[in-house]
């Protein structure tokens, strides 16, 4: 179920401080006067954790697509208001300093995962949040068409060579879902991976969820928290983008006629992608629905849902003992004392 549309202010998660601000705590229908600029690090946090509980599903049951507006914009009303603006620069700063945290503290790793239809912003969202980190502590990952090497294997073996090392941030464009997505809705695609007849029953996408979970679970136990997002766009905004592909010269490149064909799809994708999230939302690796027709808030709440893991995991900079004191205190003695 979508904890911010059913269940706001009562998720399993009791010990999540509540929003601070009573202007952030209340509903924000459009009519209400926006909140005030956001004036210090702990503002927005709270406005991270706020909009990130608003798209976050950590328990699947009774989860229904169409309760997430693919335009929605939460408080946020538009790309030009100082706010927006501010709120995506400030959240990618801190986002920032996050990431240095996890990597000096060397503990953990974070694998988030994007899925969505074609143009639905899954490129400019990880090239935007990502703008300000350290990019030796990051890697991106696209998992296009398996290849016969892939085919030849279980279907968590291709991802599972590239899960982020401790200390990282790993992001996987596409990842092993596209096995309970696109192989759905292409039954052609399943022949295609040659599994023993009696292990393709009815229930095989439910045993593929239940694997899933099962393998995020592991994943969550040996310190790899997973965070996934999926970027809800609508079929008309998706026509608008595809069109903008097709008549600006400089976006032609982005334009393949077989998106065009995978639109053809629409409701078995969706029916697809509802049933995958009922299946695989867990309170450990929870999926994102991020509202997707307009890109800038898209990033805005994409980088609320990676400050907010980043800050619940108490991150700090590891602590420098007795005997590195005295060490750091000798080689400054030495420094000063050169000629
Ligand atoms: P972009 O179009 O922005 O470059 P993309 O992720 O759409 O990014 P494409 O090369 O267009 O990249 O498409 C990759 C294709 O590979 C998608 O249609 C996807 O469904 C397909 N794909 C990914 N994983 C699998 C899989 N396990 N089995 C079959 N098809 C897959
Ligand atoms: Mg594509």
């Amino acid at each position: 179920m979508n904890e911010g549309i059913a269940r706001e202010g009562q998720g399993p998660n009791t010990s999540e401080p509540k929003a601070a601000s009573p202007e952030l705590q209340a509903p924000h229908p459009r009519s209400r006067p926006q909140p005030p600029a956001l004036a210090s690090r702990g503002d927005l946090k709270d406005a991270a954790r706020r909009l990130a509980k608003k798209y976050r599903v950590r328990d699947g049951k009774g989860f229904r697509l169409k309760d997430v507006d693919p335009g929605e914009t939460a408080w946020l009303e538009s790309e030009d208001k100082q706010d927006a603006k501010q709120v995506l620069q400030e959240g990618v700063s801190l986002l920032a300093r996050l990431q240095d945290m996890l990597y000096a503290q060397d503990r953990w790793a974070l694998l988030l995962i994007f899925q969505a239809m074609d143009a639905a912003g899954k490129d400019g969202a990880i090239k935007h949040v990502m703008s300000g980190i350290n990019p030796q502590g990051c890697q991106v990952f696209s998992f296009k068409a398996p290849s016969a090497e892939d085919l030849d294997h279980d279907f968590l073996w291709r991802c599972s060579k590239d899960m982020p090392e401790r200390g990282r941030i790993g992001i996987f464009n596409r990842s092993y879902y596209e096995e309970v997505l696109v192989v759905r809705v292409h039954s052609n695609l399943l022949e295609k991976q040659r599994l023993p007849e009696e292990r393709v029953t009815k229930r095989i996408w439910k045993d593929r969820y239940r694997d899933i979970r099962s393998y995020e679970r592991y994943l969550d136990n040996n310190g790899v928290v997973v965070r996934k997002f999926f970027l809800h766009v609508s079929r008309k905004e998706q026509k608008r983008r595809f069109l903008e592909r097709i008549d600006n010269p400089a976006k032609n490149w982005k334009f393949s006629a077989t998106d065009a064909q995978e639109r053809g799809y629409w409701k078995q994708y969706m029916t697809a992608y509802e049933d995958m999230i009922r299946g695989t939302a867990t309170k450990r690796a929870p999926w994102y629905v991020i509202p997707a027709d307009n890109k800038w808030f898209t990033r805005i709440a994409v980088a609320a849902a990676v400050v907010e893991t980043l800050d619940s995991l108490g991150l700090a900079y590891p602590e420098v003992g007795k005997e590195k004191l005295a060490e750091l205190a000798r080689t400054r003695r030495a420094l000063m004392a050169e000629k």
